[in-house]
């Protein structure tokens, strides 16, 4: 049945959507009529701050917030709504991490809602006749789903720290989905770029392809069967998902995808069962943690390679002077920091349950200096390093093992930052993996599966050097998702992350060196055009190429090929006396929206630029 319409002509264009102006005092979500919310980049005020990459959502949680709710219960419902406005980066069917800072307490814990292997996974699963099944065969296939950690996630972090119920905090979503949002120019592309596969499946057809056409900018795309399903977890519980309908049809879905007849996609059956889903856990874990000049950073820990090597990247630039540097010379450190520790994040990162992880060495301070050494002011280092042996106390500079291929990974994925009036802060990052996750949608449940488990090595990537990503049974991927909060003598100064698969770890380094480093304000370190080295030929945008710096890069031996975006943060500072500053793209993916419950006098820009953290 076909359960979406799409209702044409409602006049709005991708520059009214640009507007800038802030978020106005609530009118009733149910007496609203339809209209694509005004939306900023950036936003200055007090008693609270949302920043996502889309109006619906950022809107839902800044509503959330002026209704008495603290920012999980603001993450929680604008993680909702994006569901619904980004359902090809996150939904229900996918996965994330959840960093949250506690006023109170003044600790930063974690929930990992990671999605798991099936128990029916063995190292070769992801492999026919010896060799690696294709990697987009496996990306649009049954075989590559995990089950899903956002229901739970949202659960256990509601009922840990949130102040109202899922139901509450899913509601507003609901009403959303029922009735409908306004379709922009990034999700028609996003629709384009998945046509072909969404069309193989009548349930994703009949959801994103209304009429079978692509949605048209300003239309209005509804989706009444993923309100039933928010309206049904925010009733039952979670149960309804891990033990009860939704789960039964996610299961069925995943074991056998409908594909259409006529088409010849052949598509691989998913290992998932409704056990699988009943034992699934969203365990709270340790958040990683490294000291940089005087700020404490937290970030995720394993199955996320985020936080170890953000961390190991920061510590091993702790003893340049990056402030002082000139531009260019700031940029090559950073990129050769990033190729060192990226080594040795494909070499020692996976799930710490199936294998030691050397985290407490690849975050200290010792070994990022015995790995520091080998920058070379004036000539780039030769690409892939290997890695080094944190497990070795190493005396100047480490001599590496062998390398390891950069693995791929997907370019999808959402974060979201919130704050509210009593300091507390989440920095969140969900997925589904790939745009459009595995293009298969629970037929009458309106959200598509993630196939996370393309994030595993489908064979190990170097042989006879152990490969801590290989797929097991009820085993986590290995993640780049690097949720972060900084914090000073125990208070925030700094929250954010992006999605762009392997690309999150560079661009929430570039981003947390250009506020912190070069001092730009948080929306031009956002702005400002990204290079990403992951110890094999580095990518750049167009503007980064273009740039004198570039050029002075080449000279010094790095050679970049050039993509069109990478990443989109969004990123919530916080000021003195309660002032928080919110922020988000200007441009990249149409731009982010950032919004803050009370707007300052000074409504729109960020004000001077303080330097952090000396
Ligand atoms: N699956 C990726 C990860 O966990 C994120 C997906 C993406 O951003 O492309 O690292």
């Amino acid at each position: 049945m076909r359960r979406t319409r799409l209702l044409a002509g409602v006049s709005t264009s991708v520059a009214a959507l640009l507007v800038t102006v802030l978020i106005a005092p609530s009118a009733d979500a149910r007496t609203r009529p339809v209209q694509p919310p005004p939306k900023s980049p950036t936003a200055t005020g007090y008693g609270g701050a949302v920043s996502t990459v889309d109006p619906d959502a950022t809107r839902i949680g800044i509503d959330v917030l002026r209704r008495g709710g603290n920012a999980v219960d603001a993450a929680v419902a604008a993680a909702a709504a994006l569901g619904v406005t980004e359902p090809y980066s996150n939904g229900v069917g996918g996965g994330g991490f959840f960093v949250h800072y506690d006023a109170k307490s003044r600790r930063v814990s974690t929930i990992d809602g990671r999605e798991a292997a099936p128990a029916a996974y063995r190292e070769d699963t992801l492999t026919e006749n010896g060799r690696p099944i294709p990697f987009a065969d496996a990306v649009t296939s049954g075989l590559s789903v995990g089950v899903p950690g956002t229901p739970l996630t949202w659960d256990r972090a509601v009922r840990r720290w949130g102040t109202r119920s899922l139901r509450q905090n899913l509601a507003p979503a609901a009403d959303l989905a029922r009735r409908g949002f306004v379709v922009d120019a990034t999700f028609r592309q996003q629709t384009a770029d998945n046509e072909a596969r969404f069309r193989d499946f009548p349930a994703t057809r009949a959801l994103f392809l209304p009429n079978g056409e692509l949605p048209e900018v300003g239309s209005v795309l509804r989706n009444p069967d993923l309100a039933r399903t928010y309206d049904l977890l925010g009733r039952g519980g979670v149960a309804e998902f891990y033990r009860g309908g939704i789960g039964r049809d996610v299961v069925r879905t995943a074991r056998r995808p409908a594909v259409d007849p006529a088409s010849p996609r052949m598509v691989r059956p998913g290992l998932l069962t409704t056990a699988d889903l009943a034992s699934y856990t969203a365990p709270e874990r340790r958040p990683t943690r490294v000291s940089y000049r005087g700020l404490d950073v937290y970030g995720m820990a394993p199955p996320s390679s985020g936080g170890s090597t953000v961390g190991e990247a920061l510590n091993v630039l702790e003893r340049s002077d990056l402030r002082g540097a000139p531009a260019a010379q700031y940029l090559h450190r950073y990129l050769d920091a990033s190729n060192l520790s990226f080594a040795d994040r494909n070499r020692w990162v996976g799930d710490p349950a199936f294998g030691e992880v050397p985290l407490a060495g690849l975050l200290s301070q010792r070994y990022a200096d015995s790995r520091a050494c080998l920058l070379d002011p004036a000539r780039a280092l030769p690409t892939p390093q290997p890695p080094g042996d944190p497990a070795v106390r190493a005396e100047g500079c480490t001599a590496g093992g062998r390398t390891t291929p950069e693995p791929r990974e997907g370019l999808s994925t959402t974060h979201l930052t919130t704050a509210d009036r009593w300091g507390n802060v989440v920095s969140y990052t969900l997925t589904i993996e790939q745009t459009g996750g595995s293009g298969i949608t629970v037929p009458g449940r309106g959200f598509l599966l993630n196939n996370e488990l393309t994030d595993f090595d489908f064979v190990p990537l170097t042989p006879g050097v152990p490969d801590p990503n290989l797929p097991a049974a009820g085993k986590r991927p290995r993640s780049s998702m690097a949720p972060t909060i900084v914090l000073r003598d125990g208070r925030p100064v700094l929250a954010l992350g992006s999605p762009g698969g392997a690309t999150i770890i560079t661009t929430v380094l570039q981003t947390l060196l250009g506020r912190l480093e070069r001092d730009l304000s948080l929306v031009d370190a956002i702005a400002a055009p990204r290079a990403s080295a992951r110890n094999g030929t580095p990518q750049a945008e167009p503007a980064f190429l273009a740039s004198p710096e570039a050029a002075e890069l080449r000279a010094m031996g790095h050679a970049f090929t050039s993509t069109p975006e990478i990443g989109a943060v969004t990123g919530i500072e916080f000021g003195r006396h309660g002032l928080l500053i919110a922020a988000a793209e200007p441009a990249r993916r149409g731009g982010g929206s950032a919004a803050v419950v009370r707007p300052s006098r000074r409504a729109g820009g960020p004000g001077r630029v303080r330097t952090i953290g000396r």
